[in-house]
């Protein structure tokens, strides 16, 4: 039987023991928030307002997509960051303290912190950490550390929407038996999960199909066509009127090519400064590539924020990329 890897029970957070006396409690989670990101924020602020009733809760996140707006509390997410407050407790969610963005300083503030990650590249950068890289998500960290007598199915819809983001539709290889068991759980309490998988996850706009079909027109084969590039300017962006969130599934559909090791999708973010999606098999290790770029994320995808023009990030990352196929090969020959 496969190990089950993520077990892991030494550094968790008692999150009711540390809200009991807090005043005011905030949540955020990364820049450019993603199904995750939105899943596990919303699933604690609805686990927050319904466990500590007396506390002020406040959920930061940059706008997010209006596909996740049937979730609870979508609509009270605050995506001001011009306040001072200073919070009595703060969770940066799917990410360490430095992508809060606008919300960072609240977290810098605030008398407690916590964060709860499960990216590899994150050391913890709360007082109190539950990181663990093995997760397949936030939101599934986040069920893990709930009280089930406050679990209801507004707080089941929001984790198991991060959860499904995160894992593909429970595709990718971050999906453990303890993510099922947290599925089945979740969906015990009644929702319909496959109009969620569905408009949430599977559905694009006829816009979004259009911008990705040229994309992978465009795209272009390297490294004997076991990597592939696909790049979206601001002219295009500008052209089509799509937003950064737009682009989302493409470099999945880079990734599932046949042949392709490695998929790397980037759009450009401003003068010569290119946001990098990765995505791998075993083959390459993109974490530790997009590491090398002062970004992150986990083996198989990952992502950074690179400067220099089209081609110099490109013939840059493909040798860092390089180095590790080659390092692969060899030790696949022995
Ligand atoms: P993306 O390609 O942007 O969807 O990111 C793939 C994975 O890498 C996600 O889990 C992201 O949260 C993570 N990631 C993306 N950019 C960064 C970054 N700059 N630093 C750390 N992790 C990142
Ligand atoms: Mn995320
Ligand atoms: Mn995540």
């Amino acid at each position: 039987m496969k190990e089950i890897k993520n077990e892991v029970k030494d550094n968790r957070v008692n999150i009711l023991e540390l809200a009991k006396d807090a005043k005011v409690i905030g949540i955020s989670g990364h820049m450019r928030p993603d199904g995750d990101c939105v899943g596990s924020t919303l699933g604690l602020y609805l686990y927050l307002k319904k466990a500590v009733p007396k506390a002020k809760i406040v959920l930061y996140l940059e706008q997010p997509s209006d596909i996740f707006k049937d979730l609870k509390g979508y609509d009270e997410i605050q995506s001001d960051f011009d306040g001072d407050e200073t919070y009595d407790l703060f969770f940066a969610l799917d990410g360490e303290k430095s992508r809060l963005g606008g919300a960072e300083k609240y977290f810098d503030s605030a008398k407690v912190t916590v964060n709860i990650d499960h990216h590899i590249s994150n050391r913890g950068s709360g007082k109190y950490n539950y990181v663990v890289p093995e997760a397949s998500s936030a939101s599934e960290l986040v069920f893990d550390l709930m009280e089930e007598v406050y679990v209801d199915v507004d707080i089941a819809k929001a984790i198991y929407t991060g959860i499904i983001h995160d894992t593909g539709v429970f595709q990718y290889s971050n999906t453990a038996p303890k993510t099922l068991n947290i599925a089945a759980k979740l969906i015990a309490y009644g929702f319909d999960f496959s109009e969620i998988i569905d408009r949430t996850f599977y559905e694009k706009t006829y816009i979004q199909n259009q911008i990705m079909g040229r994309t992978l027109l465009e795209s272009m084969l390297f490294m004997d066509g076991r990597c592939i590039v696909g790049m979206v300017d601001r002219k295009t962006m500008d052209f089509y009127g799509v937003e950064p969130k737009d682009l989302d599934g493409i470099v999945n559909q880079l990734r599932v090519i046949k042949g392709v090791d490695c998929a790397v999708f980037m759009y450009e973010t401003d003068t010569l400064e290119y946001k990098v999606s990765m995505r791998s098999n075993d083959t390459v290790d993109v974490a530790k590539v997009a590491g090398f770029y002062g970004g992150g994320g986990h083996k198989k995808a990952a992502g950074c924020t690179v400067n220099g023009t089209f081609h110099d990030v490109i013939n840059n990352l493909s040798q860092s990329i390089a180095m590790q196929m080659k390092a692969y090969d060899s030790k696949s020959m022995t």
